[in-house]
């Protein structure tokens, strides 16, 4: 059993597969819908992750079994948050926290409603939220994987004033959180985020149809197109990140903090030496101070259990609910293609 001093993150612990936990500990599920593999935790409010599963995500392969493929994705999730929850049988039903889902690309979350996703089109335009309900007979509250991880890593970080999370996977993803709260940020309807754009030199087509975006250089699938291609550029992928990396930055300013993290980094350690060295570079007052990210490959679970329990006080707009899928902190996953 996990002991609470190990923690180094207010949310996560290493898992254990069963859990039973100490009184007054409160627990929540929560769920991160990947590409390939979709991941449900159980999460105890003071240790973090105490259990966890795993199943594969049902593969789009013909649009013809798309309804096949959204209920055995129901399916497949509902039984393994049944499997998590044995210890505690209430877990995960109507009269407990909220179940927090994360999921690549532009979520309606007032609604609960998938607006687009690349990898998962068969959740295109369902109610995943309400229907994952049905199936739990549980609340289940729906969020973008860069909100849920911004949130985590925001967390993670003491919850500065300004703050901002830059994800890097097979996507590219933004978020900026100003007083507690995601903020709104600029975009052309489809396209990457604003403050995710290079300067005009940079002229790189990418598939959310603008040119210059971050992600058509630093990303998984700019990456395995250029390998393919035989044509990865060190110098200029270092040099995309540098005037991202200054950019965003600046645009937080003084006394900010801005944390990178994603699969991306890992996977690639020349990416890994460039965004630590471009920590350690001395930099004028006006910029924000950088940082990795602590909560790794956890962050998409962590913050959307907590994000399910903290209902609208983290969203600018509107101010009665969740947010819009247009407050435009989706920016991730691929989810502007
Ligand atoms: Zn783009």
């Amino acid at each position: 059993m996990p002991d609470a001093g190990e923690a180094t993150h207010p949310l996560n612990l290493a898992g254990d597969s069963w859990y039973a936990p100490p009184a007054n500990h409160m627990l929540r599920i929560s769920v991160d819908i990947g590409g390939t593999r979709s991941r449900v935790a159980l999460i105890d409010d003071r240790r973090g992750i105490v259990g966890r599963r795993a199943l594969p995500t049902p593969r789009a392969d013909h649009a013809n079994r798309f309804d096949e493929l959204y209920a055995a994705l129901l399916e497949g999730l509902a039984g393994e948050i049944a499997a998590l929850r044995c210890p505690q049988p209430h877990i995960g039903e109507s009269h407990s926290a909220p179940i927090g889902v994360a999921l690549a690309g532009i979520v309606d979350p007032s609604q609960g409603t998938v607006v687009r996703s690349v990898n998962l089109p068969y959740c295109e335009g369902r109610p995943l939220a309400k229907d994952l309900a049905l199936h739990r007979a549980a609340e289940v509250r729906l969020f973008t994987d860069i909100q849920a991880a911004t949130w985590a890593e925001f967390i993670a970080c003491s919850r500065p004033a300004v703050f901002g999370h830059l994800r890097l996977g097979t996507g590219v993803g933004y978020a900026e959180i100003r007083n507690g709260r995601f903020a709104s940020l600029a975009r052309a309807p489809g396209r990457h985020l604003d403050p995710l754009r290079l300067g005009d030199a940079w002229d790189r087509p990418c598939g959310c149809g603008s040119r210059g975006c971050l992600e058509a250089y630093v990303s998984r699938s700019a990456l395995r197109a250029q390998a393919a291609d035989n044509r990865i550029d060190a110098r200029m992928i270092e040099s995309a990140l540098s005037e991202s990396v200054g950019s965003l930055r600046r645009r937080l300013g003084d006394s900010a903090l801005l944390v990178y993290g994603g699969g991306l980094i890992e996977e690639y350690p020349a990416i890994h030496e460039h965004l630590r060295g471009l920590c350690a570079l001395p930099v004028g007052r006006e910029f924000a101070e950088l940082r990795a990210a602590q909560c790794g490959d956890d962050a998409g679970l962590l913050g959307a259990a907590s994000l399910a329990c903290a209902g609208s006080a983290p969203w600018a707009s509107p101010p009665s609910d969740l947010p819009s899928a247009s407050t435009g902190s989706t920016g991730g996953g691929g989810s502007a293609r």
